[in-house]
């Protein structure tokens, strides 16, 4: 089951929205504006979130923005429903990170499929996680390299599960402090990183200069490589 928000301000549209996330199996929670959506992100977050475009106050666009900018949320998708159709809407949705992109009237077993592919992609995090020779096993805190058990700290290992979890994309020292650190600024601590990193690439037996796990994105931050 997962939790599905929904952000529509027709009530008509709004019923069938939570009526189809319901007859899936999931939760859902509806909000009508951008308003309230920033007063049900005070104490929850969705696995999920259907969007609609044209909406009292802050558009649909905007929200999307704040959404990727905030870094509680950029890894939650989104699904943008609108009854704007044409290219350039859809482009621009989709350039802002939004995951899909449904135009209205939808049919509703279009969206179910659509829904049931955005979950498909969420990685939950106790999924075991393989990255060419590198292994990692959540449920046991734990990492193999070549088959052999890699001892790591709580901390080494978090940051790797992050990387794992991001496998082949750019990941900034911003994101990692906020995300794995939990820092809310992104003050200058970018060398508690760069030591971490260092650590991890050294029990993995991993280099920097020629790296089979961890790659260097200079002047950015790190890269877990697939092995592909
Ligand atoms: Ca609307």
């Amino acid at each position: 089951m997962a939790v599905i928000w929904t952000v529509e301000d027709e009530e008509t549209i709004s019923i069938l929205l939570v009526k189809i996330i319901k007859s899936m199996g999931h939760e859902s929670v509806h909000c009508v504006d951008a308003d309230e959506l920033n007063r049900q992100m005070k104490t929850s977050l969705p696995d999920l979130m259907l969007l609609d475009l044209m909406l009292r106050g802050k558009d649909g666009y905007q929200i999307l923005v704040d959404w990727k900018k905030d870094p509680r949320t950029r890894n939650i998708p989104v699904i943008i429903l609108s009854a704007r159709s044409t290219e350039r809407d859809k482009v621009k949705g989709l350039d802002l990170g939004a995951e899909d992109y449904v135009t209205k009237p939808f049919s509703v077993s279009e969206l179910k499929a659509r829904i049931n592919t955005a979950l498909r992609r969420i990685v939950p995090a106790s999924q075991k996680l393989e990255a060419g020779a590198l292994v990692l096993e959540p449920d046991e805190r734990q990492a193999f390299v070549d088959g052999e058990a890699v001892s790591l700290t709580t901390q080494e290992f978090q940051l790797l599960h992050y990387l794992a979890r991001h496998p082949g994309q750019l990941v900034t020292r911003a994101q990692l402090l906020t995300d794995v650190w939990g820092y809310q600024s992104e003050t200058d601590t970018s060398r508690t990183v760069d030591y971490h990193i260092r650590s991890l690439r050294k029990k993995l037996g991993d280099e920097a200069s020629n790296p089979r796990f961890i790659e260097t994105v200079h002047g950015s931050g790190y890269r877990l490589l697939t092995g592909e």
